[in-house]
């Protein structure tokens, strides 16, 4: 579903991301870990067209991002093809940003109405079933400041679910939630991961990657330092920067 070879970024003089090589298949979760400014959102945002690389290779579903190839000849994506391919992709950020005039089922029906060509009534049914889904099913007509943190992220996940999306990305989903609501939102990403959904998760969460990871990538200072099943670079890494950096989290 995602492949990367040798992507690179930068922003001016500074290389944020110096070669990432990565893959994940389809169905499965690919937990990516790292310090902080080691690149981790930066290469979400190049998966979701919110960046552009600035080399190698980066292929979502066999597409090349950012370009349709025409005969052998490579076109820039014009913004609607943009639009068209970031459809296809959901992406849940740390801070839950949802609409705060809309309820959470006005939040969840907005896309597919909107940009979808959904029905208003199919929208407002497939939105109580996804609300149901995170659990939230009695919130339905809640506006974002009378949810909990971790009620607000939930929403956010089912507003991404909205437009079935082939690829999850989540970005420290977690981070900004107050400890005890940290749990519920985690449960919510197991079932959809168990439900077979592909899944790039920036997160520290160790316990979380170890059980729902199929793939666990370790990033530092814009290089995969390590990657593989996470019960191996998770628990008893190879390499010293890992161990180093999980020492400091768990
Ligand atoms: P992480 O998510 O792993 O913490 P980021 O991808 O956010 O890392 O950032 C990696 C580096 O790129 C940081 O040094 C950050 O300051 C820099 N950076 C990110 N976005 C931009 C931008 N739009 N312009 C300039 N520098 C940026
Ligand atoms: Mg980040």
């Amino acid at each position: 579903m995602v492949r990367a070879e040798g992507v690179r970024k930068h922003f001016g003089k500074l290389d944020v991301l110096k070669g990432i090589d990565l893959t994940v298949e389809r169905g499965q979760v690919c937990c990516l870990l790292g310090p902080s400014g080691s690149g981790k959102s930066t290469f979400l945002r190049c998966i979701n067209h919110l960046e552009k690389v600035d080399g190698g290779k980066l292929t979502v579903d066999g597409q090349l991002v950012g370009y349709r190839q025409h005969g052998n000849k490579l076109h820039e994506l014009r913004e609607r093809e943009v639009a068209e391919r970031r459809r296809d992709i959901g992406m849940v950020f740390q801070r839950f940003n949802l609409f705060p005039h809309m309820t959470a089922l006005e939040n969840v029906t907005e896309a597919p109405v909107k940009v979808g060509g959904v029905s208003k009534a199919d929208a407002r049914e497939q939105a109580h079933a996804l609300l149901e889904q995170v659990g939230l099913g009695d919130r339905a007509h809640h506006y974002p400041a009378q949810l909990s943190g971790g009620q607000q992220q939930r929403v956010a996940i089912a507003r991404a679910l909205a437009m079935k999306p082939k690829l999850m990305l989540f970005d420290e989903p977690t981070s900004a939630l107050d400890p005890e609501l940290v749990g519920d939102v985690l449960d919510v990403m197991r079932h959809l991961a168990a439900d077979g959904m592909t899944m790039v998760v920036v997160t520290h969460e160790i316990g979380f990657a170890r059980e729902v990871g199929d793939t666990a990538v370790f990033m530092d200072e814009g290089v995969v330092v390590e990657a593989g099943d996470p019960r191996q670079v998770l628990v008893e890494p190879e390499q010293e920067r890992t161990r180093a950096f999980l020492s400091k989290v768990l």
